[in-house]
């Protein structure tokens, strides 16, 4: 099995890969790092830091179509963790508007793909995906939240959604709507923030991941026009992006285990005669480590493997790395102790911030149900 990954992952890990993950590491240190309890005590957007990896090609290299090779997906994964180590709301936004150029280079609209489609890949346009939804509906979980009624030229689409990020007023976001007209059917759309009709509101105080631009989302009646539509009916689309979009997440997890463990590792010194006791050393966290790394990119080298066995290894996976974020942010608690628990600490911010990882869709509850779901 390692000699599989390891091939799979030279297969789709390139020089030009290894550049643009250097690159947002760079960034990352001086330009992000400065800025975290900005960005989780005041809510603060880092918009500056998310266009600048998009400059550097962030958003870019796991596009269907664009890489020689195949979409890049490792790249992807290791930029947003190497933002991960420092925050996981800046690791956030990056899967937010990474999995927005996913759907529409993965789409068949070509006119999508060589307009807004390239602004996103370069940071330029900003967005994210509305998919929480609807992923819980074809999963069993709940109702779908947006109706869409044909009307000239596009649907007429209404409908509330809770929580939808990395927006703004002239941001974009990925949707799915049931469409109304025979046969019933999903359709999978993008949606401009600057459509009329569509209104976000943003009351919601979290306990972290304030600096994702987090909005309710409104639609009245907004017109989407066919020319933003990436699949209809989409449910083939779908199934094709679902293992993409489920293994762009690790980034996030991956990065926040890192920085969990460089937060353990450095009060070593001072505290390691009694931290040693501790059940959860950093050794465990990084053996566990490089093992779900490589999972995830054996795993992301192939994003459009369609078979059972494949899908399950994606979310056996993805539910590993919410249950590492978990204990690796509890361990960095607890071993930091009091310096970890004052309001200004990392430590006590990677464990609001693990959380997430844990809850954001699909949650670990709703991963354990697709795979008790599968035994049936
Ligand atoms: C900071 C943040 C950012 C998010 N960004 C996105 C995004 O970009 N795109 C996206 O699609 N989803 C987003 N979500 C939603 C997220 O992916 C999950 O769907 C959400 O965390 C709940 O998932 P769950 O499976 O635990 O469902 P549960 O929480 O168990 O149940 C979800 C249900 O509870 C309802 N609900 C939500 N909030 C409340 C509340 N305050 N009071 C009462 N009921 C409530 C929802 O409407 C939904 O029907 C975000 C959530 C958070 C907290």
């Amino acid at each position: 099995m390692l000699d599989r990954s390891v091939t799979a992952r030279d297969q789709t890990y390139s020089a030009a890969g290894l550049d643009v993950v250097e690159t947002v590491r760079d960034l990352s240190s001086r330009q992000l790092a400065p800025i975290v309890r900005k960005i989780d005590g005041e809510g603060h957007y880092p918009e500056a830091v998310i266009r600048a990896f998009g400059r550097a090609g962030a958003f870019a290299r796991h596009l269907p179509g664009e890489t020689l090779g195949g979409p890049d997906l490792v790249t992807a994964i290791r930029a947003m963790a190497a933002a991960g180590e420092y925050c996981l709301s800046t690791s956030f936004c990056m899967w937010c508007q990474n999995a927005l150029a996913w759907y529409i280079f993965a789409s068949d609209n070509q006119g999508l793909k060589a307009s807004l489609g390239r602004r996103v890949a370069a940071g330029e346009a900003l967005g994210g995906t509305a998919l929480s939804n609807p992923m819980k509906t074809f999963f069993g979980i709940e109702q779908i939240r947006l109706k869409g009624k044909r009307v000239d030229g596009g649907y007429a689409v209404r409908g509330a959604l809770p929580y939808v990020s990395n927006l703004g007023s002239d941001h974009y976001f990925g949707a799915v709507f049931e469409a109304e007209d025979a046969p019933k059917r999903y359709v999978m759309a993008i949606v401009p923030c600057a459509s009329e009709g569509v209104a976000l509101s943003g009351n919601t105080k979290f306990v972290a991941l304030d600096g994702t631009r987090t909005f309710s989302v409104q639609l009245r009646d907004a017109v989407i026009p066919d020319s933003c539509v990436l699949a209809d009916p989409s449910d083939a689309f779908i199934k094709r992006i679902r293992a993409g979009f489920v293994l762009l997440q690790a980034g996030m997890g991956i990065g926040l285990v890192r920085g969990c463990i460089a937060l353990m590792l450095g009060v070593k010194g001072p505290l390691g005669h009694v931290n040693k006791y501790l059940d959860v050393q950093p050794e465990h966290l990084t053996g566990k480590l490089a093992t779900l790394e490589a999972e995830v990119e054996r795993l992301a080298a192939t994003p459009f493997e369609s078979d059972q066995a494949y899908w399950r290894a994606v979310l056996e996976t993805r539910l590993a790395v919410g249950e590492a974020a978990l204990t690796a942010a509890q361990a960095a608690m607890l071993h930091c102790g009091a310096r970890g628990y004052v309001a200004s600490a990392a430590a006590q911010r990677r464990l609001r911030e693990s959380y997430f990882v844990a809850i954001v869709t699909p949650a670990i509850k709703q991963l354990k149900k697709m795979l008790a779901d599968m035994t049936h």
